[in-house]
């Protein structure tokens, strides 16, 4: 039998083991935050990874604030060389998982599986990808395929939260740069058929305004920051968000609400902080923070200037009004181009697989794409994973078994292609 056909036939055989390994993840509670059993997911998935002939090394996130004692950061990443060191491939997940929330008819962390489906929080987002991926490795040996470059797979904390303390620190760290990494599949839940190619940029700002405490009794007397907080809303809802929704960017963010510039206003505070008790006094501070995701095509700077532009605008003429605007996160869109062998290999594999033509997308939100491209300084770089993006942070959150496995078959084939066989 060609290796193909044995890669494929290796990862249907191991579908029950696919399905029983997603559940196995999805019963350790790596909520985030405050990042629960990281160090426990952490050792499940390198103690398998040694038993699949990988060399596995533990990363905690030595000085960063969010390691502590109760919530220890630990990444792991698990090495199996090939003939030679390159090419080499890299397969990286996030272990957390974001909190359950309210709403669920099934136990989040029971790792149900139901007609053909695995249950729980992580599920889809992403743990069903992580055990993907693991098989898709294992099938590859199971094959009797000895590949001619490397092989990488590592999972990584606190992407729900950034990826400080995860993907960002290995490629700080040089274990996942372009010093030694040529490309690096994450198997975020994008859908079989669907290639993610990037994600738009982030620019998250706190904006607090000032004004003058007075009795509440006597507001003339004070300046309200919260009612100058109303102008500022209007003008971000009047003025701002009618420029944005005018610029489109060619990149193919789905869904297709995300195509074009957008802000949220993330929260709100002012006056006195919520209290039982309460005292009479003109709200003397009020700060919002506002997320606004920005395109390919837009330039950084302009972005910043705009929103500050819209603020002091809208304030102007408020005598006794002062305010300020915190940088709170920047992210740059990043894109991956759609002609290098990594994006081309992997459509191959979507449409023999599954008999579809591949579609790629790109989120409108980030994933630890940035840390690999910003950080790590490579180039191609894509999220490919089982699972309805939809899904996640849902109630009920699930991933079919059908899926896990179609995916784990082309992860497999992809890699394969990738870093070559040497002997077959
Ligand atoms: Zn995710």
């Amino acid at each position: 039998m060609p290796h193909r056909e044995r890669i494929l036939a290796q990862v249907e055989a191991a579908r029950d083991e696919l399905a029983a390994l997603t559940a196995a993840l999805v019963r350790i509670p790596t909520v985030n935050p405050p990042g629960e059993a990281y160090d426990v997911c952490a050792t499940a998935i390198g103690d398998w990874l040694a038993a699949a002939g990988f060399d596995v090394a533990y990363v905690p996130a030595d000085g960063r604030p969010e390691h502590t004692a109760a919530c220890p950061r630990v990444n792991v990443v698990g090495r199996r060389p090939g003939r030679s060191a390159r090419p080499c491939l890299h397969l990286n997940g996030h272990l957390d998982v974001v909190p359950p929330g309210d709403g669920w008819t099934v136990d989040p962390f029971g790792g149900l599986v139901r007609d053909g489906r695995v249950y729980g929080r992580g599920a889809c987002d992403m743990k069903g990808g992580l055990a993907a991926a693991m098989i898709a490795v294992e099938a590859v040996r199971r094959a009797g395929v000895e590949l001619a470059g490397t092989i990488e797979l590592s999972a990584t904390v606190d992407e729900e939260s950034g990826g400080w303390a995860g993907a960002a620190l290995l490629a700080a760290r040089g274990l996942l740069t372009s010093k030694t990494v040529d490309f690096v599949i994450i198997p975020e839940p994008l859908g079989v058929d669907r290639i993610c190619v990037g994600h738009r940029g982030v620019y998250w700002t706190r904006i607090s305004l000032h004004g003058r405490v007075a009795h509440g009794s006597m507001p003339f007397l004070g300046v309200s920051a919260v009612e100058a907080m109303g102008s500022v809303l209007e003008a971000l809802r009047k003025d701002l968000a009618p420029r944005l929704a005018s610029r489109r960017t060619s990149v193919p963010v789905v869904p297709e609400g995300a195509r074009q510039a957008t802000f949220n206003v993330n929260a709100i505070s002012g006056g006195q902080v919520d209290h039982p008790v309460q005292t009479p006094c003109v709200a003397d501070r009020c700060s919002i923070i506002v997320d606004r995701r920005f395109l390919l095509e837009e330039n950084f700077d302009r972005v910043r200037e705009e929103l500050a532009s819209v603020v002091s605008q809208a304030i102007e003429g408020r005598d006794g009004i002062r305010h300020r605007i915190d940088e709170l996160l920047v992210v740059e869109p990043v894109r991956t181009p759609e002609d290098v062998p990594l994006v081309k290999a992997l459509a191959a594999q979507i449409e023999g697989v599954t008999a579809r033509p591949a579609t790629l997308v790109a989120s409108p939100g980030t994933y630890d794409h940035k840390h690999v491209a910003r950080i790590g300084g490579i180039e191609q770089c894509v999220a490919y994973g089982p699972g309805i993006l939809e899904l996640a942070h849902q109630p009920d959150e699930w991933c079919g078994i059908d899926d896990l496995v179609t995916a784990s078959q082309i992860m497999a084939l992809t890699l394969t292609e990738l870093v070559g066989v040497a002997r077959s």
